[in-house]
């Protein structure tokens, strides 16, 4: 039987509130920081302020009780015996990771400390900077018995994010330290012995293991390359899967195909493994960027990773040379586009593959009526409506009198459209699905033009 440990969780972002929410539903005591007091206010009334399934209802259960929300650093940082560290590390201009709100807030800790702390690195950071925090500890005058750094990186995913907290794949603990281990041992023991698996009312995982995550303990160096490296392993294999789909479409194979005949076999696998017009979001861009600027400082030649970026960003020109060849010229066309979010199941619009192919389009001379089901607000923020993008109801209003339609994001819904109804709402019946969401022959039968993405068209 485990204790209720006290924690702090800085930053109220997708990682922070996820986080913050999952721990109280593991039984702990939070007590969320942000800087932003609009933020503050907002989740304290119990708005949940972005998109993720579980998270108003675990907010309405546990706001004001078991997570409260603050932007007293000071004082969280007295009440906590463990503090997580889960505030931005957006990419720099010269693309490694600006760590600036890390030491922001670590200087914030190293300010208020009273008594013994595990100071968790949940961001996603480059190798070195437990030992940075550490400095910035030692620097402010707090002595080494006083805090521990630790390294445990998140792998959740946004649409998805709080089933993946409280079912992952496995937890990364790294650290020298056998006290701060404990602690962290201590906060994940509802997981890691599958106690909170057997409550009743326990939220499912998107993908249910049959046995409890494991714990790895590492050094705290490897815990951080971990969470850099497998990020950087994902968006390998979405770029490798691109670069199949490239060929596939010279040599007019079916790279969906090939796809599930690579990922039958076991050492390959299935997933990530889909082909599209790119990886976006604010985590694989900024992380393969920063892990190739570590190479680059710690002298590694890593040029596989710039290869892997490379081709992430031809995949979008590609697709937009694809939209030409359908439709000749682009100078003013109307276009319907499905989907903003840089994924299915989130209102996240940052890095998004498809923002990005909308702005292109635009400068071609296209105008855009867009649709989505979560990232409108956040897209109108950016993207203001005007002549050039208008933002629609729903699908089928997104594909009235259209000169074609473009799928960019692979939500559930947008699988499952009734092609009769969109196909007549459309000036021609075009789409370009950058998804692969659709069997082109189903396209075929409705006479639908279908272009996708390494798969042959036919018409
Ligand atoms: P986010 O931008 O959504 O949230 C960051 C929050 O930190 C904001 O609310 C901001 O106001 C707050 N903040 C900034 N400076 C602060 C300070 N000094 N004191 C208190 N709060 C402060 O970011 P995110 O998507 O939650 O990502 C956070 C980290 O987690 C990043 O390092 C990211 O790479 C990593 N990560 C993200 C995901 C994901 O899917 N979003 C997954 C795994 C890891």
């Amino acid at each position: 039987m485990s204790d209720s440990i006290h924690i702090a969780v800085v930053g109220s972002g997708y990682v922070g509130l996820v986080a913050a929410v999952c721990f109280a539903e593991m039984g702990h005591s939070v007590v969320c920081v942000d800087n932003d007091q609009q933020k503050v206010s907002a989740l304290q009334d119990g708005e949940s302020l972005i998109h993720e399934k579980h998270l108003p209802e675990l907010l309405q259960r546990y706001r004001n009780a078991r997570v409260r929300f603050t932007t007293d650093l000071s004082a969280a940082t007295r009440e906590a015996q463990a503090i997580f560290i889960a505030v931005g590390t957006p990419q720099s201009e010269t693309g490694d990771a600006d760590l600036s709100y890390v030491e922001a807030v670590a200087s914030e800790i190293a300010r208020s400390i009273t008594t013994y702390k595990v100071i968790a690195e949940k961001s996603t950071v480059p190798v070195y900077t437990n030992e940075w925090i550490r400095r910035v500890m030692e620097r402010n005058g707090v002595s080494r018995e006083m805090f521990d750094v630790v390294s445990n990186p998140e792998f959740l995913r946004e649409g998805t994010a709080v089933s993946d907290f409280l079912h992952p794949d496995r937890i990364v603990v790294g650290t020298d330290s056998d006290r701060a281990a404990d602690i962290m041992s201590r906060i994940y023991e509802p997981l890691t012995t599958g106690r909170y698996y057997a409550k009743a009312g326990a939220i499912d995982g998107a993908c249910n293991h049959d046995t409890p995550p494991p714990l790895l303990r590492t050094s705290t160096k490897s815990a951080e390359i971990i969470k850099h490296a497998s990020n950087a392993f994902l968006a390998l294999k979405i770029s490798f899967i691109n670069a199949v789909s490239n060929l596939c479409e010279a040599a007019d194979a079916d790279v969906e195909q090939v796809a599930q005949g690579m990922g039958l076999d076991s050492r390959i696998g299935p997933r990530f493994l889909r082909p599209g017009i790119g990886y976006g979001g604010s985590c694989f861009p900024k992380d393969v960027a920063a892990f190739r600027s570590v190479a680059e400082q710690l002298g590694v030649n890593f040029a596989l990773l710039t290869e892997v970026e490379n081709i992430n960003a031809d995949q979008k020109r590609r697709f937009l040379n694809k939209v030409r060849s359908a439709l000749w010229t682009l100078r003013g066309k109307k276009l319907g586009v499905l989907g903003l979010a840089f994924k299915g199941g989130t209102d996240d619009i940052r890095d998004s593959p498809a923002i990005e192919l909308v702005r292109m389009l635009i400068e071609e001379g296209c105008s855009i009526r867009a649709f989505d089901p979560a990232a409108m607000p956040r897209a109108e923020q950016i993207l203001p409506p005007s002549p050039e993008i208008q933002y629609a109801s729903d699908p089928y209003d997104a594909s009235n009198d259209v000169d074609a339609l473009l799928i960019l994001t692979d939500w559930a819904e947008f699988a499952r459209l009734d092609l009769q109804r969109l196909s007549a709402a459309m000036r021609f019946p075009i789409i370009l699905d950058g998804r692969n969401l659709y069997d082109p022959e189903l396209m075929l039968e409705n006479e639908i033009t279908y272009f996708s993405v390494g798969r042959p068209t036919r018409h």
